[in-house]
């Protein structure tokens, strides 16, 4: 079994000018250590517009946290008005991008063929996917999560090849539970992280499966984290809300000690 280095990262969604992004990211960077950070990868997820701004407070201050956009075309360039390509994130530094989000699939209508799209632009172009999947509401309460999540994963993950397999970030959030408070038991973030890697161990097999790291979204907080990574399918946390606050995202990441 191979040890998984935990990944916690903070979507920002559409909040946060480059003054005050630049303010969060001095924070954090005066508030987590080198060791802290090698212990755990910390990434920030700005606007595509804080990018630059995000890229020279790291650079300027060589710090190891990471950073990506929350959105990628599924094109490589063109005639596209509004869209942003991969190349142009990983020209600004990006490692990562987010994909999938449920806010993105609920008010873009994304699709699983879209999202699949653009999981493999974003690795055409250098980044790594954070993958989001999760259900909704009505789907939880008729107890049909697992099948629906993994639906999702399947659709997802298709096409991709082995070496990009092993390095996709799965965000498993249950949109019941973004930006709402309620935050699912360890045992329902278990429930089906435990549930996606069983179903990466059963088609690409035990090799790839083990390397996936699996994070759980909605409604995380410093006073829930440790609970929620002590669960041995959860390797990382996707925050939305908590994330902003500089504060609370670096007691988030520093949830080992
Ligand atoms: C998210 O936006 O991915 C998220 C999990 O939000 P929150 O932490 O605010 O629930």
């Amino acid at each position: 079994m191979t040890t998984r280095k935990p990944i916690i990262a903070g979507n920002w969604k559409m909040n946060l000018n480059h003054f005050e992004a630049n303010l969060l990211v001095q924070k954090l960077a005066a508030s987590l250590t080198a060791e802290q950070l090698e212990a755990v990868e910390t990434v920030v997820l700005p606007p595509f517009t804080d990018l630059r701004t995000v890229e020279s407070v790291i650079a300027d201050g060589k710090l190891k946290i990471k950073y990506g956009a929350q959105d990628v075309s599924p094109h490589a360039g063109g005639a596209y008005t509004g869209e942003i390509a991969g190349a142009f994130l990983a020209k600004l530094g990006c490692s990562y991008a987010v994909i999938g989000h449920s806010e993105r699939r609920e008010y873009h209508n994304e699709s699983d063929e879209l999202i699949n799209a653009k999981n493999k632009a974003a690795f055409a172009a250098g980044l790594v996917p954070i993958f989001c999947v999760g259900e909704g509401l009505d789907i939880r309460e008729a107890g049909n999560q697992v099948e629906h999540v993994l639906a999702q994963v399947d659709a997802g993950l298709e096409g991709l090849k082995t070496e990009q397999l092993q390095q996709i970030v799965i965000a498993y959030e249950p949109v019941w539970a973004i930006g709402t408070g309620k935050t699912a038991t360890p045992d329902d973030a278990q429930e089906v992280c435990g549930a996606i890697r069983a179903r990466l161990v059963e088609k690409f097999g035990a090799e790839v499966a083990d390397v996936v790291r699996i994070q759980y979204g909605g409604s995380v907080k410093a006073a829930n984290i440790a609970q929620i990574m002590a669960q041995p399918d959860v390797d990382g946390a996707l925050v939305g809300g908590a994330s902003l606050d500089a504060e609370e995202f670096v007691s988030i990441v520093r949830f080992p000690e």
